[in-house]
């Protein structure tokens, strides 16, 4: 089946939901999402979304916008980090006007909490800039964006899995997608395509991430041959429930949490004597690791699992209940362990991918050396770069709604001059033959490929890395990919196929954790999340640039692209 469409956006979570809610202005657009948009991992989001609004003390953008390049060391683009920390002030109030609940102060103004690394004064001490709704901002954002979208008529395809990209050169065509209800394949040809698939922590054995974050959208544009960006940083939460991974809001640390290892002692007060507990991630993880390396941490059941503790319970069980309320539960749920009257036991936890599909400041994919007409992406699953090397807390919620929105603006404009474009009779020939090989095939399965691609990059492209390590990682991952072309699924039904859908997303992970670790292994210095024993020191002369990693035949190919620095000089990195 064929569907034409102006605009095609893959993806319902923040970025995809606002770009549609500005492309429906002009185009005819459709939203196709492999989960019902409310299953979106925005909705996890706990922590709030940043923006200089200055409510409970002074704060102005520039020092947003300077955090956030300082926070991700020196490599944000920062022509990009400028427009993101100005508009951050309008998205914030126009998401409150569209009806988002946000938590409030006691005149009735928008509340503001601390995040890692946002500052006053560039770098002077922390400062309130974090609006949120209690410990649930994401899953109020995507409410409010949905209802708006079914308002302006927005088409969803929900419980389609895009599998392939189509291009014309470098002109998109449109996108093939896998019906899960039926297994039927469906064809969408498009004036413009544009990808909001998300983050792919699934990658890591620990991760915060949903089931879902396989990055798909960045894996279709590799096989169209399109590289990715600085996909060497990828950022480790500090704070994860301990042997799940699933996370404890910075937020928590903004209200006042303390860190501690097993002897009690505050630790970042070693590592970050100015900022503490609220340093940037990549710092705070680096110091928990060097804790449990040095055998200061606890003991976990499996080494992986070694933990610190985050202790919330001198805050009072009023602040608790009233400002994380959710994730008071979760350890209740999880732990039996109630934050209110003691510790958390938390290790760092694979989260968010700073690398992705290279855009520019309008959303366009873009190498800087090719721009690709019609084809567009935000959000997690793009690197614009606002988050260099390290993304700060809140900074993620603001790149949706700031670029997701600037993606649809141009969409909408763009349409309006394009032609449809042409698209191949066999479009969707190469994903038919894909899905009955895997029904055909007995061999391999999906399963123990996944456990032992998640182990490895745990282990060997984790928050300390080495020469050693990363080749490992690369050897074993391509070992995988081969042994993935035998894979086979148990049950070959047409409807509700899960099997199906988890061989393409281990497929699209494979391919991205490959790249990962061959981009990590080329980045011979330490900056931000990517941090190397053997490299120890960050070194602007020779890497004071993004990476674009391509794969060709199973080999990675890597390209550079310089860094926008026209305001701020890069500085060595102190909190
Ligand atoms: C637990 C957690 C808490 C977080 N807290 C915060 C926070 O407090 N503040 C902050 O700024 N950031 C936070 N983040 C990060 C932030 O939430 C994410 O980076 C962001 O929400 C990603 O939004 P997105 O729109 O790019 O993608 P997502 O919200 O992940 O949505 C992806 C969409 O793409 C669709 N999709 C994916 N693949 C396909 C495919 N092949 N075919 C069709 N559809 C597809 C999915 O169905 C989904 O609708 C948090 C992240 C996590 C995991």
């Amino acid at each position: 089946m064929t569907h034409e469409y102006d605009a095609v956006i893959v993806g319902a979570g923040g970025a995809g939901l606002y770009a549609a809610l500005e492309a429906s202005k002009t185009a005819r657009t459709a939203v196709i999402s492999k989960l019902y948009p409310m299953r979106s991992h925005t909705g996890a989001a706990q922590g709030g979304i940043g923006a200089a609004l200055g409510n409970v003390e002074p704060d102005n953008p520039e020092w947003h916008a300077f955090d956030t390049v300082k926070g991700g060391d020196y490599l944000v683009d920062q022509d990009a980090a400028i427009i993101l920390a100005e508009d951050a002030v309008r998205a914030v109030y126009d998401l409150e006007n569209r009806g988002l609940p946000f938590s409030r102060t006691p005149e009735g103004k928008i509340d503001q909490r601390r995040f890692g690394g946002h500052t006053h004064d560039f770098g002077e001490g922390p400062v309130r800039r974090s609006c949120y709704a209690a410990d649930r901002t994401g899953h109020m954002i995507l409410q409010t964006l949905y209802q708006q979208c079914v308002k302006n008529e927005v088409s969803f395809f929900d419980e389609f899995q895009a599998v392939e990209l189509i291009m014309d050169g470098t002109r998109v065509a449109g996108i093939v997608t896998f019906e899960l209800k039926t297994g039927e394949i469906h064809i969408f040809r498009a004036k413009a395509v544009m990808f909001a698939t998300g983050g792919f922590g699934r990658m890591f054995k620990i991760t915060s991430n949903a089931i879902a974050n396989t990055g798909d959208g960045p894996a279709l544009c590799l096989r169209a041959g399109i590289p990715l960006e600085d996909m060497e940083f990828f950022q480790f939460h500090p704070t994860g429930i301990k042997g799940m991974g699933i996370l404890i809001t910075e937020g928590v640390r903004g209200e006042g949490g303390i860190l501690k290892n097993k002897t009690g002692e505050r630790f970042m007060e070693r590592y970050a004597p100015t900022l503490l507990d609220l340093a940037p991630r990549d710092m705070v993880s680096r110091a928990i690791m060097t804790e449990i390396q040095e055998g200061r941490g606890m003991r976990g059941d499996r080494k992986i699992d070694d933990w610190v503790m985050l202790d919330a319970s001198h805050l009072g069980r009023d602040v608790v209940e009233a400002k994380i309320p959710d994730i008071a539960d979760f350890c209740r749920t999880y732990l039996a362990i109630d934050p209110a009257d003691s510790p958390m036991p938390v290790q760092p936890t694979a989260h968010y991918a700073m690398g992705g599909i290279p855009t520019d400041i309008h959303g366009r994919v873009s190498t800087g050396k090719v721009t690709y007409d019609g084809l567009y992406a935000a959000g997690e699953c793009a690197c614009v770069s606002v988050h260099g090397a390290n993304r700060l807390g809140t900074n993620s919620l603001v790149d949706l709604i700031v670029f997701g929105r600037r993606a649809g603006q141009h969409i909408a404009e763009y349409v309006k001059g394009a032609s449809m474009p042409s698209m191949p009779a066999d479009a969707d020939a190469g994903g038919r033959s894909k899905i009955a090989a895997f029904k055909k095939n007995k061999g391999t399965h999906s399963g123990s490929l996944f456990e032992e691609m998640q182990t490895v990059m745990m282990e060997k492209v984790g928050v300390y890395r080495n020469e050693g390590d990363m080749s490992t990682a690369v050897e074993s991952v391509s070992a995988l990919r081969e042994q993935f072309q035998g894979i086979g699924v148990d049950d070959a039904a047409e409807n509700y196929n899960q099997e199906v859908l988890q061989i393409l997303e281990l497929e699209n992970l494979l391919d991205l954790s490959l790249v990962t670790a061959a981009a990590a292994l080329n980045r011979k210095e330490s900056r931000g999340a990517h941090a190397r024993d053997d490299y120890p020191d960050r070194d602007d002369a020779n890497w004071l640039k993004h990476s674009l990693a391509g794969l060709a035949d199973g080999k990675v190919t890597i390209d550079f692209k310089p860094v926008n620095t026209e305001k701020w000089t890069p500085k060595p990195r102190t909190y």
